[in-house]
């Protein structure tokens, strides 16, 4: 994704499919990834390309088919929750007491470029609305 302009190029090319993603590496610590927070459901990991002093990306360690959220079914309501109070958890050890923003890209249009689902949270400056 580094030889690409951008990240909705990276998105544009990004096929939505069910195969393993750079995220298994990073999960099965293959690649390395700077890890902030880790249990047993869920792993978060410091972005690469990082959009705000703070963004960190939230993933579940068994993805289950999600590969986005418009592939969610019952069974992961569960997980989907635990993501967002993960999120909740890393704000708070990153001390973004002022505030900051959840992402869930989906699909092409979304802008979608990994196709395991995954919250991203962004902090440490001002947002603004309406997002890009
Ligand atoms: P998406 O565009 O919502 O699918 O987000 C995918 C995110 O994964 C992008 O923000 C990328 O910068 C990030 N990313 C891709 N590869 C890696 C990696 O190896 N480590 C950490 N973040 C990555």
């Amino acid at each position: 994704s580094s030889l690409m302009a951008s990240e909705k190029e990276a998105a544009l090319a990004a096929a939505p499919s069910d195969s393993p993603t750079i995220f298994d590496k990073i999960i099965n610590k293959e690649i390395p990834a700077t890890v902030v927070y880790e249990d047993d459901k869920v792993l978060a990991f410091r972005d690469i390309a990082p959009q705000a002093p703070t963004h960190i990306l939230i993933i579940p360690k068994n993805k289950d088919g999600l590969t986005g959220l418009s592939k969610a079914e019952e069974r992961h309501t569960e997980i989907l929750g635990r993501l967002l109070y993960t999120a909740k958890l890393v704000a708070k050890q990153e001390g973004l007491e002022d505030g900051f923003r959840i992402v869930i890209n989906d699909g092409p249009q979304g802008c979608q470029s990994v196709y395991h689902i995954h919250v991203h949270l962004l902090g440490g400056r001002q947002m603004n609305w309406p997002p890009g």
